[in-house]
């Protein structure tokens, strides 16, 4: 009886001892784990600090760079322009009519802003209105210009500004000929005509991408 008991008591005691061999080093790794989490939330919240410490120093540059053209001072403009496109584009004067060097222009190109050089027309939206101003059924894109109402000279009419620069370009009418019935008149000095035969290889390459793209979806359809 006595051999069975003290057995039993050493069974007992090593079955004791194995769990807690067993079930010690898990617990500590569980608090290890706890820790881990712990560092990783905390490396987190630093990693969030750093970014606004990062967004603080970056957000003048990015800023500069989205608004670029609207935050130029009168000052730059002169520097940037001639007199008459400055006049024109960032003060909405107008040029005397068959005055401009592009009214009777028939060359094929696009004109862009004379400000920033975006693309706003091409001469298949360019038509002969007889008024003196180069005029244009529709803008190269509808992104290229912005619409302002305009009330000045005792009439209500639509201006229409370069959507990049919001330089002044001229007014938009509703008596073009088909297939819009509209007529962008804009001023010569507003823009800068690029001719087909002149246009870089750089830009012909360009075109020749956006073009790819544009058929890229229409072969998946
Ligand atoms: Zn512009």
């Amino acid at each position: 009886m006595g051999n069975r008991i003290a057995i039993s008591f050493l069974f007992f005691t090593a079955l004791f001892l194995l769990l807690l061999a067993y079930f010690l080093p898990q617990s500590q790794s569980m608090n290890m784990a706890a820790e881990e989490v712990r560092n990783s939330s905390d490396l987190k919240n630093g990693e969030k600090t750093m970014d606004k410490d990062m967004e603080k120093t970056e957000k003048p540059e990015a800023g500069e760079k989205d608004v670029k053209w609207d935050k130029m001072s009168d000052k730059e403009w002169r520097e940037k322009l001639d007199e008459n496109s400055f006049c024109i584009l960032r003060q909405k004067a107008t040029e005397r009519a068959f005055s401009g060097k592009y009214y009777n222009n028939h060359d094929e190109g696009v004109y862009k802003c004379a400000g920033c050089g975006q693309v706003l027309f091409t001469s298949d939206n360019k038509f002969d209105s007889g008024s003196g101003w180069p005029s244009y059924f529709s803008p190269a894109s509808k992104d290229a210009i912005a619409e302002v109402r305009d009330t000045s000279h005792g009439m209500i009419r639509t201006e229409v500004v370069c959507s990049r620069c919001k330089g002044h370009l001229g007014h938009v009418f509703h008596d073009g000929p088909p297939p819009t019935g509209l007529r962008y008149c804009i001023n010569s000095a507003a823009l800068k005509f690029e001719k087909k035969s002149d246009m870089k290889d750089e830009a012909r390459a360009e075109g020749k991408t956006a073009e790819k793209i544009e058929a890229a979806p229409k072969d998946e359809e």
